[in-house]
């Protein structure tokens, strides 16, 4: 179990969704991916987002990442508006979002400390590559080609990369969508120990409803639209989940 945490909730909001549409124009079809979402998120917050497959999920992810933009609606962080164009977009994700996806991208001619510096190369403020990757527990795999590390640990190198710039945002699409349970166990324990050592506000996109009581907050996403929130009085260690 971890240690009682201080509710988040009574702080002021950092992230704001208002009204948030979102259409893809696919030929001579629209298709409406969300439908107005309205969502607050405090910093050092873990949510777990649920939702069948199709339902807006990834969608309403790229968008909070800065990755996308809504067709309509508005979204603040912090002080930023980032339905106000290309530039504070940019700005936004280089500094404050980190991003995890189901396919681990890293460059296979790179070890896992190389990979890790491509990022800590160019950020303002990074860690050192060895301290993102001691954090995910993989202090003995520095030297390790992507082919040599197993799913979870190459998944486990692309958490590091993602925070190793210290992001205040960390953002994973299905990070654990390829892995079988054991391993997936692992990633998201490292996920977890980021949120709490670093404090950062974390937002995880599962179909896998067991995750959810290792969450702050669960929210469930259908046919592009908010339909239930769910608030954990306690959450549970992902060791502890039952899958
Ligand atoms: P999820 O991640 O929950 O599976 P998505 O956000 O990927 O859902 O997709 C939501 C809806 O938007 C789906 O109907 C999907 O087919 C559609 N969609 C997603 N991306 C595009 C795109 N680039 N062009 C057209 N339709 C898209
Ligand atoms: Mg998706």
């Amino acid at each position: 179990m971890n240690p009682a945490r201080p509710s988040q909730a009574d702080a002021p909001p950092v992230f704001q969704a208002r009204g948030v549409r979102k259409v893809y124009t696919a030929g001579e079809l629209d298709v409406v991916a969300l439908q107005g979402v309205d969502l607050d998120f405090h910093a050092g917050e873990l949510v777990v987002l649920l939702g069948a497959s199709g339902s807006g999920k990834s969608t309403l992810l790229n968008i909070l990442g800065g990755l996308d933009v809504p067709t309509e609606g508005t979204l603040r962080y912090k002080g930023w508006d980032l339905s106000g164009g290309e530039r504070t977009l940019t700005q936004f994700r280089r500094n404050c979002v980190g991003f995890v996806f189901q396919f681990y991208n890293l460059i296979p001619s790179l070890t896992a400390r190389e990979n890790v510096a491509l990022i800590t190369d160019i950020a303002p403020d990074p860690m050192k590559p060895e301290e993102a990757l001691d954090m995910v527990g993989l202090s003995h795999r520095l030297d390790h080609f992507p082919s040599q590390l197993s799913g979870g640990e190459q998944q486990r190198v692309a958490i590091a990369r993602a925070i190793a710039k210290k992001p205040e945002v960390l953002l994973c699409d299905e990070p654990t969508g390829a892995l079988d349970v054991n391993t997936g166990i692992t990633v998201l324990e490292a996920v977890e120990r980021i949120n709490r050592d670093l404090g950062t506000l974390t937002i995880v996109i599962t179909h896998n409803a067991a995750m959810a009581d290792m969450a702050d907050r669960v929210l469930h996403l259908s046919d592009g639209h908010i339909v239930k929130e769910r608030r954990n009085e306690q959450r549970k260690a992902v060791t502890s989940l039952e899958w």
